[in-house]
Formats: C-alpha cells, structure tokens, sequence
C-alpha cells in the first residue's frame, strides 16, 4: 500500500506540486549575484589610546588602519564589487594637531589596495576635520566613481544612488544635510539647525544631550537630520526602483530606527526617512555607522536595520568589518570580530 507522509498530502492538495519550488539560494549553494564590504568608524589618528566621552570604552585611535588592511586584504580574496565606508573615517582629534590631510591620506591609502570602488558616507567626524568643499574635492567625494547618472542631487547635499548590480539600487544619504557641523554659521541650514535644538535642548554645551530619556536625546550637536530637498529626492529614487521591481539598500551614517540604536545616536529627523523606507516595496535594508555598540531591528514592514560596530572600539586583536552576499532571495551578512552573522531575507510582503 503506498503511504504518503501528511507533509506531501498537504503539498499535493495545496496546488504547489504544479509550480517550480523556489528555494533559497544559500541552500542551493548558488552563487551570489555579487558582493560588497561594509566598515564603519575606522576614526583613525596617529596618536596613543585613549577613552571613550564617557570613559566607558577604550578608543584604539592608530590602530584601524590595521585592521583595515586586514579587512581590505580579505576583501580583496572574496572578490568582492565594491566596499561602502560608512563615515567617520578619520577622527576629530586630527584637526587640532593640523595632521586631516596626513590622516586621510593614511586611510585612503588603505582603501587604494583594494580593486573594488569604495562608496564613502559622510559622518561628524569628516565635518570635524574638513569643511564641505575641501570634502566635495577630496578622495572621500565617491558619486564620480559611482557611474552615469549618479551625481550628487545638489552642490551642498552629499547624497547620490547608483546600481551596483542588474535589478539592485544602493543610496548614499547625507544624515548632515541639516545640522550645526559643516554648514557656515550665516546659512539658513545652520540657523534652522541651531533653533531646532535650542527647542529641543537648553544646555550651553549643545553636544550634551537634554536631561530627559528616550528618544529626545537625540537632538545633540554631533547629530543632524535630512532636508525636505533631500527627502524629496529620496523619494523619487525609490518609486522609480519600486517601478522597476529593484531591490534597494540605503547607507547613512546617522541609523533612523530607534531599536537599532542608542537615542543618542538617532537622526533628528529619522521618522520622516522610516515612513518612506515603510512605503516604498523595493526598499530591503537599512545601513548605518556612529553607534560604535552596533545594532539590530526589522521593522515592521520587514526591513532590516543595521548599525555597524565601530572600528575605532574594536581591540587589537579582533575587527569590526563585514562582507553582504546579495541573492535574489535575501542578502547574507558574514560578519568578522564584533560583527556577527545574519540572513537579510527580503520583506515577503513588500515585494511583487
Ligand atoms: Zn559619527
């Protein structure tokens, strides 16, 4: 008498016996459509270890152009398309020992080993050391390399999108559009910057945070938000990818979910960039630096949220770097030293 298991009578009567089974590609071994690195607060300079603003966490300042070189090196072995720098590349502290332009030459020159395009995100930390200009006309101003059509959305809004492989957008944000760094103090950014915090914050020094919990802590001089200019443009890029069934990640510095962060890290305005990342289908993932702890959240719609460990709290002897296989299916992070590994399966809901 032939038995049939109660798992293949569901299987046959459910109609899926006519349709090709669709399995994921990690279990089938397949290859990935391509690759990309990721790395976050490298923050390098050329002087002793030091602490944290809290005097919580040890900063390893001359160290990660090391465990660049290592991250770079395996990057260089898997092959991978292309690396996104997700911002604070070199530490503030170089600016008052007039050693910027020494600094980034270091790191860059790390970067150059490497065959893949390295895609830079601007952090606090690139306005500490460099105004918006020098920056514009620097190595760190990667929209050029990204190919046509990829130009920045405007001379003074650091944010540009290209698609780094068939049927899959990247998004380079600017979380210091608007902000008190790296706007000059006669700008309409900068005084509307200043009166949104003095709102939200009344210490002299507005780089402590308001003495209240949750989420308002964010509104601290080291953090900033996206213009309406921005956001409109943002916007656009994504209802075209939803048109053309694209899958998108968005690299920020600045993370927009407060459950993959610290408050104190959040963009001012980070609702306003999660309600379009909700809305728009083609949207798979979220990308940030500056919380040197790292996180992790889906949201609801089923996009995933991450913040990189930084490299400048990493000890010695570990590293802070990850490399993302794209799939058609969901995307594999293999995470090295504090990052750790995750499958990125894409929203099922979203997605036609
Ligand atoms: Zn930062």
């Amino acid at each position: 008498m032939l038995r049939i298991s109660r798992k293949l009578l569901i299987y046959l009567s459910s109609g899926a016996a006519h349709k090709p089974i669709r399995r994921s590609a990690m279990e089938d071994g397949a290859q990935p459509v391509f690759t990309f690195g990721i790395i976050a607060d490298i923050q390098y300079a050329d002087i002793e270890d030091g602490l944290n603003f809290l005097k919580t966490r040890k900063r390893f300042y001359r160290n990660g152009v090391q465990l660049l070189r290592n991250a770079t090196r395996r990057w260089e072995e898997q092959r991978v398309r292309c690396v996104l720098q997700l911002g604070d590349i070199i530490d503030g502290f170089n600016k008052s020992r007039d050693a910027s332009q020494q600094a980034l030459d270091t790191v860059i020159r790390e970067f150059e080993k490497s065959s893949a395009d390295v895609h830079h995100v601007w952090g606090n930390h690139e306005f500490y050391n460099f105004c918006r200009e020098t920056l514009l006309a620097s190595p760190l101003n990667s929209a050029a390399r990204a190919g046509s059509g990829s130009d920045l959305i405007a001379d003074d809004i650091y944010a540009y999108e290209f698609s780094p492989a068939p049927g899959f957008r990247f998004v380079l944000l600017d979380s210091y559009d608007v902000s008190l760094i790296g706007r000059e103090e006669n700008s309409e950014k900068y005084k509307r910057s200043v009166k949104l915090l003095q709102e939200h914050n009344n210490n002299p020094d507005l780089n402590h945070p308001p003495v209240v919990y949750g989420l308002e802590q964010r509104f601290v001089k080291f953090n900033g938000g996206f213009s309406r200019e921005q956001l409109l443009w943002f916007d656009e890029v994504l209802t075209l990818a939803d048109q053309k069934q694209e899958r998108v990640t968005v690299f920020s510095h600045l993370p927009v979910h407060p459950n993959a962060t610290d408050p104190i890290c959040l963009a001012w305005n980070y609702e306003a960039v999660l309600s379009m990342l909700c809305s728009h289908k083609s949207v798979v993932c979220f990308m940030a630096g500056h919380d040197h702890d790292g996180g992790y959240h889906i949201d609801e719609s089923g996009v995933h949220h991450i913040t990189l460990e930084g490299v400048i709290e990493t000890c010695p002897d570990s590293n802070a770097f990850g490399t993302v296989y794209v799939y058609e299916d969901q995307m594999v992070l293999k995470g090295n030293g504090r990052i750790s590994d995750k499958v990125l399966k894409y929203p099922s809901g979203k997605h036609l």
